[in-house]
């Protein structure tokens, strides 16, 4: 953890701009900084020739990966095996996701996270919780016999691990969730997002004003943008203060709203980067179960038996490059959606998300063309294509 490295070759994005003919200085795990690749010193030098140094990339919705599913495997172990699955995609840093789950599940998910923490698992971020406090109107593959509303033992359990945890996400409906509650998890530091939700534009907006920062899927389980009625889509767009997640896969959202939705979005606030993952992510898995209930992956799809969508069979860097090929977004737009956006939403973008003196040296290498090179967390390689 104590050497110093020098990244020589590469183009330089460092979330902000390109750097062309400069070096990344990594010292300690840290950016010591972006400089002209000429100075040597005592640093060992890796050679990236050709390729592209970019931030790694930070995903706050990640259900499994490399065959765990966090609600099945709530265990350091589960976790472990997700932060590595996703780190051959690019993945730096991210939130193991829990599915509307028992009382049970999510007790230990939250154990299972504080250790993980205590055991600084590289690529563990915090936890995002998402229900069981939804719409049952809005509840896409969760279990509606699960869904239910915040009690005050609920609301205790979170504002304690919150500290223990590093970050915390909580996606809760205003059904079955009063604006007093949000006050309170936004005031710990927790980060609220809106999702599977049926409420309408002005009770969204009330719930952002309460501390809510950020939407769940834009378009996926919430109420639609119509034309007298804007909806949650609609809040989440017209409201500056509120960021908004999305899957890129092409199939949870039309490629065409994706595009209207990036025009719309009134700033500061962003659209950031999810990949609603699930299990099967870097396995050949055909079929795993949630609930109790077989989900079936095909032609990148992930389904219940009814074709309900269950999470997403996408990685981090496919979205990437769904974002800059499929809707032309530039290059650097759509490294940014999926590393310096997903820091401001959960507040660490002193240091993550972008590659600036003091900040976590967690980058990933890549061809031209955006393919897989190799991922560094903390200045150390994890993966290597
Ligand atoms: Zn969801």
């Amino acid at each position: 953890m104590t050497g110093k490295r020098k990244i020589t070759g590469a183009r330089i994005f460092d979330g902000i701009d390109w750097h062309d003919g400069c070096a990344l200085l990594i010292e300690a795990g840290h950016v010591k900084g972006i400089v002209a690749s000429g100075a040597s010193g005592d640093a060992e030098t890796i050679d990236a020739r050709g390729l592209l140094l970019v931030p790694g990339f930070i995903d706050l919705q990640v259900n499994g990966g490399g065959g765990a599913l966090l609600n099945e495997e709530p265990t350091l172990d589960g976790i472990r095996q997700i932060c590595a699955a996703h780190a051959k995609f690019g993945t730096t840093a991210l939130l193991p996701t829990l599915i509307t789950d028992t009382r049970e599940i999510r007790t230990k998910s939250i154990e299972a996270g504080v250790a993980a923490r205590a055991a600084a698992v590289p690529g563990f971020l915090g936890l995002h919780l998402e229900g069981p406090h939804l719409s049952v109107a809005r509840k896409g593959a969760h279990d509606p016999a699960l869904i239910r509303p915040m009690e005050d033992a609920d609301l205790t359990e979170m504002l304690a691990c919150v500290n223990a945890l590093g970050s915390l996400m909580v996606t809760v409906a205003p059904e079955n969730t009063t604006k007093e509650q949000v006050r309170a998890l936004a005031d710990a530091g927790i980060v609220v997002s809106l999702g599977h939700t049926d409420v309408g534009f002005e009770t969204a907006c009330a719930y952002a004003k309460a501390g809510a920062r950020t939407v769940t899927h834009l378009f996926n389980a919430m109420s639609g943008l119509g034309h007298r009625e804007p909806g949650v889509v609609g809040a989440a767009l017209a409201t500056g203060t509120l960021h908004a997640g999305i899957i890129a896969d092409g199939f949870h959202v039309d490629p065409a709203s994706m595009g209207i939705a990036l025009r719309g979005k009134r700033g500061p606030a962003q659209i950031f980067l999810v990949t609603d993952a699930m299990s099967p992510i870097g396995t050949d898995m055909t079929s795993f179960f949630l609930n109790g209930r077989e989900i079936l992956r095909k032609d990148g799809r992930l389904t219940l038996a009814d074709g309900t969508l269950a999470g997403a069979d996408i990685d981090m860097l496919s979205s990437v490059r769904f974002v800059h090929e499929k809707l032309g977004l530039p290059m650097e737009e759509a490294i940014r959606m999926a590393s310096a956006y997903p820091a401001d939403v959960m507040g660490i973008a002193s240091h993550k998300g972008r590659l600036l003196p003091g900040t976590d040296a967690d980058f990933v290498l890549l061809t031209p063309e955006l393919g897989m090179k190799s991922t560094w967390i903390g200045g150390e390689r994890v993966f290597a294509a």
